[in-house]
Formats: C-alpha cells, sequence, structure tokens
C-alpha cells in the first residue's frame, strides 16, 4: 500500500461524504474539548464544552481560578466530572503561567510540539496530535479507537503495531495536505461502515481498495 493506494481511499472518502471543511480552532479550547471527550461520546462532550463555556471564557486565566465544584456541575454530562474539573484546572494553573506555551508551539517542529505537549499533564499522544493538525495545520495524524479498527482491517496496522507505528504508516500513505481530511473520514467511516460488529463491507466506500482483514 503506497500513496496511491491513499489517494484512491481519500477519493472514494470524499466522492461518498464530501470534502470537509473546518475552520482553525484555538489549541487551549481543543485542549478542553478533548479531555471532555474521554470516555464519553461526542454528543455528550459537546454538550459538556457548550456547558463549559455558558458558564466561563474558555481561557488559561479564567480557567485556572474557577471553583472545582461549578466546573465539575457545568461538565457533569460528560462524567467523570470530577477527574476532568481536577484535570481542566490544573491545566489551566500550569498554561495560566507560560502566557506564550501556544506561541511557541507554532514555531517548533511536529516531534518537539508533540513532546511540549505531552509534557502536560493528562496530555497524551492522540490529544498532542489533535491539538498539533486542529490548530495548528501541522502534519501529523491523530488516531481514535476507530481509526485503530479500520486500519487493521484496511491492512495499515498488525496487532503488535501500536499508535506510533500507525500515525507513521497514515503519514506515509495519505498526502500530506489531507491528514486532517483522511483523518475526520475515516473515523465517519469506523462510525458508519465499518463498524466494531458487523462492518457493512457490501455498501462501503472503500471496499474496491480493502482487503477486509476482519
Ligand atoms: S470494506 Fe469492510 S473492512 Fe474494509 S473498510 Fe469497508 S467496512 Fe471496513
Amino acid at each position: 500500500m503506497d500513496k496511491n493506494w491513499g489517494l484512491n481511499v481519500l477519493n472514494a472518502l470524499t466522492a461518498f461524504f464530501g470534502s470537509v471543511k473546518l475552520s482553525k480552532r484555538k489549541a487551549f479550547e481543543v485542549l478542553i474539548a478533548t479531555i471532555l471527550s474521554q470516555h464519553t461520546t461526542d454528543v455528550k462532550a459537546y454538550e459538556a464544552y457548550n456547558s463549559l463555556s455558558r458558564k466561563f471564557n474558555i481561557t488559561p486565566e479564567a480557567l485556572a481560578s474557577a471553583s472545582p465544584t461549578k466546573v465539575a456541575e457545568a461538565i457533569r454530562v460528560a462524567g467523570l466530572q470530577w477527574n476532568k474539573a481536577k484535570a481542566i484546572i490544573e491545566l489551566s494553573n500550569i498554561l495560566k503561567r507560560e502566557p506564550k506555551f501556544f506561541e511557541e508551539i507554532g514555531k517548533l517542529d511536529v516531534d518537539e510540539a508533540r513532546k511540549r505537549l505531552t509534557d502536560l499533564p493528562g496530555v497524551g499522544e492522540k490529544t498532542a496530535d489533535i491539538v498539533l493538525l486542529f490548530s495548528y495545520d501541522k502534519p501529523t495524524f491523530p488516531i481514535d479507537t476507530h481509526i485503530f479498527r479500520v486500519s487493521k482491517r484496511m491492512g495499515l496496522r498488525s496487532d503488535r503495531n501500536g499508535y506510533e507505528k500507525l500515525r507513521k504508516r497514515l503519514l506515509e500513505v495519505f498526502p500530506e495536505s489531507s491528514y486532517l481530511e483522511a483523518h475526520i473520514l475515516l473515523i465517519r467511516l469506523g462510525r458508519e461502515f465499518c463498524k466494531p460488529k458487523k462492518p457493512k463491507c457490501d455498501e462501503c466506500p472503500v471496499s474496491a481498495s480493502c482487503p477486509k482483514i476482519i
């Protein structure tokens, strides 16, 4: 599987789902949204984010001094609200003390920027990659549970390969200008066709390019 294969898959996905158009989001907002999305559905994470943003400005300054009870109440719908409130406030305090943090991230190459982000408490590889791709347009490929599953079935990873090996493989296979689009459309493919149980291979838009390793 090479770039041609990746391009064919991407073309099939955009032909079926349409192209992806997203405006850039502020890095701190993406970090908070990602914390809220842990162990819950997108819908609940979205509700929690909106609820939080109605009560607080989503900035390190506003959230660093917020009451844990009020943050937890605002994000309750996403579950684990006490843990998430603690993580949000801790992160906000660190970033409040480093006002140039996000500006500096923008100047670093991907590897250095990933290292700086993953040094923050509660920020793992996936979260760092989401921030770098969605807020800075840096060439990386966040991998969630859908992308792990779809990639295995498409023959892009074996069971032994973890996050980093698969990330490098996805970076090789898809065109650099399309990492964001490929990331979003593979998740959509996983949700709507390549489901954990009973994948809908007969109707799948990338069936012709997929070895179907199920
Ligand atoms: S053809 Fe089947 S296994 Fe391959 S991506 Fe589509 S649903 Fe998944």
